[in-house]
């Protein structure tokens, strides 16, 4: 027998709790065949509703199903650490609660997985039933990232991946604070398949990423795994450098040959609000790689844990 863990993060998800793990036991026939037996890790990541205890009613009635719960909400990606981590399985599959990741698909991705992947991917290929602004900004945000960062970062890309032991524990390895899943997928490579299918509604409850949190998210993944706006940063301002010389040469040469002595003040407030804007936007990208620093360089745990079953 080999063991077969499912780490399924879950915030505020009461209502999914229950279906999510009848779903998943459809597959019971095929886990009988090919001789893997479950470990389903439910991490709760600080609920403030019934979650905890919902998975608890579970555990009551199968010793396969585990719990473990944060002090508090620290986010999908500590949740997905802490499942990793807890985890005991041959294989390991992350799976969202909600249903967007169908388990009826596992019996595919694990077929992969015997030919010899190392690990499965899924990506959907439509974001039907999103709202387009949020399509759009995920467009905008995965063309400008494969542009800046030499990790690849798949669109539409889900964490619902099938990985062996080995890929489980080269992404444990990484044990950085801010923590970018797409990207540190990408970033431990190993053979990859690509499954792709429709985007599936969520089964019950609201999505709870609002736009500003995946707008946050967006940075994250862009500091954690590129550097190019540094680059940028420090491009402008040779190019500003090189503009304001010219500009120096001119204006000298002009007070010389035609003295011109009082005229230029607005092109002069135009010139400093513009290098002053793209100063402090400089400085804005630095502070940004400066925060994410300082909040690596302070080792905090990347979760608590309040209770573990
Ligand atoms: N989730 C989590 N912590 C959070 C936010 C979300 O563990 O702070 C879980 C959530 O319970 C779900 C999965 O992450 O199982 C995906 O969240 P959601 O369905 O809200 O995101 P969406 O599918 O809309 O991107
Ligand atoms: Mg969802």
């Amino acid at each position: 027998m080999s063991l077969f863990s499912v780490i399924v993060p879950c915030y505020n998800e009461e209502e999914n709790i229950a279906d999510f793990y009848h779903e998943l036991l459809k597959n019971q026939e095929f886990f009988n065949e090919k001789k893997l037996e479950l470990e389903i890790l439910y991490i709760d990541d600080g609920s403030k509703d019934n979650t905890v205890s919902e998975v608890k009613k579970l555990r009551e009635q199968d010793e396969r199903v585990h719990l473990m719960s944060f002090s508090r909400n620290f986010g999908k990606e500590a949740a997905i650490y802490a499942g990793l981590q807890k985890s005991k399985g041959d294989y390991v599959v992350i799976m969202d609660v909600d249903l967007q990741d169908p388990p009826a698909l596992l019996p595919e991705m694990y077929s992969y997985i015997e030919k010899g992947y190392d690990s499965v991917a899924t990506r959907r290929v439509t974001r039907k039933g999103e709202p387009m602004i949020r399509s759009a900004f995920a467009r905008m945000f995965y063309r400008l990232m494969n542009r800046i960062s030499k990790t690849e970062i798949v669109d539409g890309a889900r964490d619902y991946r099938l990985m062996t032991r080995q890929v489980a524990d080269a992404i444990l390895s990484m044990t950085e604070y801010n923590r970018f899943s797409k990207g540190i997928f990408g970033w431990v490579g190993y053979e990859t398949k690509w499954l792709e299918y429709e985007n599936v509604m969520r089964n019950k409850g609201e999505t709870k990423w609002s736009f500003w949190k995946l707008f946050f998210y967006s940075i994250e993944g862009i500091t954690a795994f590129s550097t190019m706006p540094l680059a940028i940063a420090s491009i402008m301002g040779v190019v500003f450098c090189f503009a304001a010389f010219i500009l120096i040469v001119v204006t000298i040469l002009r007070k010389l040959l035609y003295g011109d002595p009082t005229s230029g003040w607005p092109s002069l407030v135009c010139i400093i609000s513009l290098i002053s804007g793209v100063q402090l936007f400089c400085l804005g990208i630095v502070g940004q790689y400066l925060s994410k620093t300082y909040m690596e360089v302070k080792r905090r745990p990347i979760y608590l844990v309040k209770e573990d079953i």
